[in-house]
């Protein structure tokens, strides 16, 4: 008899390479083992239309560790040829060119060759959510929102602001072009900013996602961490439950220390704790990383949110002095920055925050943390990797007394 808690199925697949062949079969395996061609009429019936939203953050050639690799992209296609002719797919930025991002990281050949049709996520409309947790409406692409079946194509990837980048925080993508950096700015607090990204799954219906950890993305990350081989493909219709094992997988023992999972979790929106789930295929205990770099780890110091911070300094007086000093900081690492001052571009605070202050021969970007609101985009887009994200001394022992 299923034990009552359970809630969610995740499938968890040992892969070791990006073979094309060997991950087509590691996709229907997976498709098996949650519920075989039943499952798979369900998630896609005949003739409906299906987006495929691939983690294709920013310019990066094709196999980088950075987006999601292109022979997923192409095995996730080969299996759906099976069930629908109607497949489209894309990704959305604030300042690049989708198309040329597409092309270079492969998929757009791809795309070609399987008649998969492409959107740039530009095209955007306004839709309400009745339940919502914070927003009432949003700012969304069409082609994703207007699609019978949304699935998720992410990458698995340390973040700086959300810890990991997985399942739910792909979708962020749908949100159109510059309104990205809107949300970093309105949503100041990463409860909200949370909540917003549980709303847009909820607006999105994201019906599925198959989470890319064969490499996966340690340390700095989302885009300047360091290749890790995690060995993992991670499938699923509860994006939360999807989240939630790879954070085990990359060394949260507790999932709610991931603060979006932990939103979810108090607000019932999906499966996150360890007996809510059953996990089907390779155990999480075999293909546990060893020694990944969490996101603002630092010297053996572990994450803590910001509002787990303000939750643990109870007087609001002593938080609001405390603040800049417990909360981490963007860092700037000089001798990698080439003053390209792509960190101001993309700051939601602008022109506030990064000034650009001569010293010596270079310019140098620096910041005015009493106005940063901590949304780390100038660590995430930085193209030289020049910028971390840590904790002052303060913030180091307050988290190191936290964690007893
Ligand atoms: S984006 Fe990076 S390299 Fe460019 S100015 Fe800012 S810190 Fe320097
Ligand atoms: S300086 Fe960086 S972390 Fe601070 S608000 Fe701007 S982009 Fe966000």
């Amino acid at each position: 008899m299923q034990d009552k808690r359970i809630l969610a199925k995740v499938a968890l697949l040992e892969c070791d390479r990006y073979n094309l062949e060997d991950i087509e079969k590691k996709l229907r395996e997976g498709l098996e083992l949650l519920g075989g061609e039943r499952f798979i009429r369900q998630l896609v019936p005949p003739g409906s239309s299906v987006f495929l939203k691939p983690n294709l953050m920013c310019s990066e050639p094709a196999g980088s560790h950075v987006i999601t690799h292109y022979i997923i992209f192409e095995a996730v296609v080969r299996v759906l040829k099976d069930y629908t002719s109607h497949i489209s797919f894309g990704d959305g930025h604030s300042f690049a060119d989708s198309v040329r991002i597409a092309e270079r990281a492969g998929l757009m050949e791809i795309a070609k060759r399987y008649g998969v049709s492409f959107d740039d996520l530009k095209d955007s409309l306004q839709v309400k959510i009745s339940d919502a947790l914070l927003c009432h409406g949003l700012e969304v692409a069409r082609a994703p929102y207007e699609a019978d079946v949304l699935i998720s194509l992410p990458k698995l990837k340390t973040h700086a602001l959300a810890f990991l980048t997985g399942a739910i925080k792909n979708q962020f993508g749908c949100i159109p072009g510059l309104q990205k950096s809107a949300w970093h700015a309105r949503a100041k607090d990463p409860s909200h900013f949370n909540k917003m990204l549980l709303d847009l799954n909820t607006v999105m219906g994201t019906r599925f996602a198959i989470l890319d950890g064969i490499t996966a993305m340690d340390g700095n990350g989302p885009k300047n961490g360091n290749p890790f081989p995690l060995h993992a493909l991670i499938m699923g219709a509860c994006i939360t439950a999807v989240d939630s094992v790879a954070a085990r997988l990359i060394g949260y023992n507790n999932p709610l220390e991931v603060p979006v999972l932990r939103d979810a979790h108090q607000n019932c929106w999906g499966a996150v704790l360890e007996d809510e789930i059953q996990v089907l295929g390779s155990r999480i205990d075999i293909l546990k990383a060893v020694g990944f770099k969490l996101a603002r780890q630092e010297n053996g110091l572990v994450n803590v949110a910001p509002s787990l911070l303000e939750r643990f300094i109870d007087s609001s007086l002593l938080r609001c002095a405390l603040r800049d000093t417990i909360v981490p900081n963007p860092v700037l690492i000089p001798e990698k920055c080439k003053g390209c001052r792509r960190c101001s571009d993309v700051c939601p605070q602008k022109p506030d925050v990064i000034n650009f202050i001569k010293k010596r021969d270079s310019v140098l970007p620096h910041w005015n943390l009493n106005k940063c609101i901590r949304c780390f985009c100038c660590q995430e887009f930085c193209p030289e990797g020049a910028i971390e994200v840590r904790y002052s001394k303060l913030g180091k022992m307050i988290n190191a007394i936290k964690r007893r």
